[in-house]
């Protein structure tokens, strides 16, 4: 069947199973066509709203049947172009799947339904005394978090969506249901097929439902700020803690042009624009203060200026919102620019020479870059402002995000510690992985998608 007549008949057959919910409107379709990326934006031929797993399953096999893309929808926050439907088809967006289906307050566990944002999730947790820690900086949907595999701040003490998902429902893409996983903390029964859709990208299945593991709010919080006059010390001071055991909660670095990003967008008072470190340690009474004593007698020793705490959960709130807040502050620094963002990680103890290697290659560029980064698991973004009426700004940007990652490889790290391959690191997956094992990548695809329907264009560069 001819591409559009096939498009045309799987559009007609899901408008029988979703109604009005199946849209061809021309803003639905554009909403749909990216995410937070820099890709060329591709409109889908339809975008279908799904509430239930039978759905998914009946518009998948329909989908499988007739050869038609399909490009599973969170909350389009990624930013690789993840969400961009390159080959046309269906967008399938699951953001209305938003129900708290158990939560197991002995087990600590919960299952949940796609479309709810870790937000909402510990929203509804809050009086239950149990939180969910994985934590990137935007109003992503867990199932794009297991999709993408992500991580955030916590994920240094907590893990990352690797270690927080205990099991899965997820339709295959000729329709087939399977569940994955289970509530057990661990087992030994077979091949992980959870682990395999964790970080999949929606090219091996779609993910309808998550069963979570949970965490006891702590008895005690605090949270401390220091500054360094040397990004190096600051880098080092990173080191150091980790080397030595102590386990903080989060441990995030902030360089000068992020720092000065921050002050101005997010209001932060008493700070100077120098590499700083945000901190915050999670125990006992005694445990955290512990903690963060051992940490500042290891920020003086290299030099720390300044040792702010900030122990009222109001204070703490309002300096991990602009932590969070990190990527649109370091936006609005310049106006009439967009930015790209790396994503190495690197082994802690290589840590120095990736951030300051990149610090280096930023200033040879001539573009500003910010840097902000999870340092306490070796993974630091640069977020690359560059003009966007100049025509080969975004080149530039993309060189310097290149000469980044490649350094970042030289050290035994990796392209991407959380944000995903999408389109945007296609091109590093061959030479971090080697041919061999990306051809058995490939092979795992055939096997769950035989007709290339899921995504693609994605992970791999044909
Ligand atoms: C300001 C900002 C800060 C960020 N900070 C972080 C951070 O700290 N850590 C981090 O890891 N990321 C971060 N990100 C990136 C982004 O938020 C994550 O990649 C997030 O996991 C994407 O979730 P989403 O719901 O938006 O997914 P989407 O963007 O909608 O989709 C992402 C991918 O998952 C697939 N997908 C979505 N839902 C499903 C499903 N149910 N089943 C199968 N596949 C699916 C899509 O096809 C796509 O390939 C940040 C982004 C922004 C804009």
């Amino acid at each position: 069947m001819e591409a559009s007549t096939a498009v045309s008949a799987v559009i007609a057959a899901a408008r029988e199973i979703l109604g009005d919910r199946l849209s061809v409107n021309a803003s639905v379709r554009e909403q749909h066509s990216h995410g937070e990326d820099t890709t060329t934006p591709t409109l889908p031929d339809a975008v279908a709203f799904v509430e239930t797993t039978e759905e998914v399953s009946r518009l998948l096999a329909l989908c499988h049947q007739h050869g038609v893309p399909v490009t599973p929808f969170g909350a389009g926050t990624s930013l690789e172009g993840h969400v961009n439907p390159v080959r046309g088809g269906i967008s399938l967006d699951l953001s209305t799947m938003k129900a708290v289906l158990e939560v197991n307050e002995e087990d600590m566990d919960c299952l949940i339904e796609p479309g709810v944002t870790r937000q909402e999730l510990n929203t509804f947790l809050r009086d239950k005394g149990l939180f969910f820690p994985v934590d990137p900086g935007s109003h992503a949907s867990l199932g794009g978090m297991c999709a993408t595999r992500a991580s955030g701040t916590n994920a240094v003490r907590y893990g990352t969506m690797r270690e927080a998902v205990l099991g899965l429902e997820v339709v295959l893409a000729d329709g087939r249901v399977i569940q994955t996983g289970g509530r057990t903390r661990k087992a030994s029964n077979g091949y992980d097929l959870t682990r395999l859709f964790i970080g999949s990208e929606g090219t091996l299945g779609v993910i309808t439902k998550v069963r979570l593991r949970l965490q006891g709010i702590p008895e005690a919080t605090s949270a401390a700020v220091c500054q360094f006059q040397s990004l190096a010390a600051a880098v080092e001071t990173v080191i150091t803690v980790m080397q030595t055991g102590i386990p903080v909660a989060r441990i995030e670095l902030l360089d000068d042009d992020q720092m000065a990003a921050c002050i101005k967008y997010s209001k932060l008072e008493g700070f100077a624009p120098i590499p700083t470190l945000f901190l915050e340690f999670h125990g006992t009474e005694a445990g955290v203060k512990e903690q963060a004593e051992a940490v500042e007698a290891i920020a003086t020793e290299f030099g720390a200026s300044g040792f702010t705490w900030a122990t009222d959960a109001e204070a703490r709130s309002r300096l991990w919102q602009a932590r969070h807040d990190a990527y649109w502050a370091a936006i609005a620094l310049k106006p009439g620019h967009r930015g790209i963002t790396t994503d190495v990680c690197v082994p802690i103890s290589r840590l120095t020479e990736a951030v300051l290697g990149a610090k280096k290659k930023s200033e040879e560029s001539g573009l500003t870059s910010c840097i902000v980064g999870h340092v306490g698991d070796g993974n630091f973004h640069c977020l690359i402002l560059f003009p966007e009426n100049e025509p080969d700004g975004l080149e530039r940007a993309w060189a310097l995000d290149r000469a980044i990652v490649a350094e970042g490889l030289s050290l035994g790290g990796t392209c991407s510690g959380e944000h995903g391959v999408g389109l945007g690191k296609r091109e590093f997956l061959e030479q971090e992985h080697g041919p061999e094992a990306l051809a058995v990548m490939r092979s795992v695809k055939t096997a769950f998608d035989p007709r290339g329907i899921l995504n693609p264009g994605k992970m791999f560069r044909n």
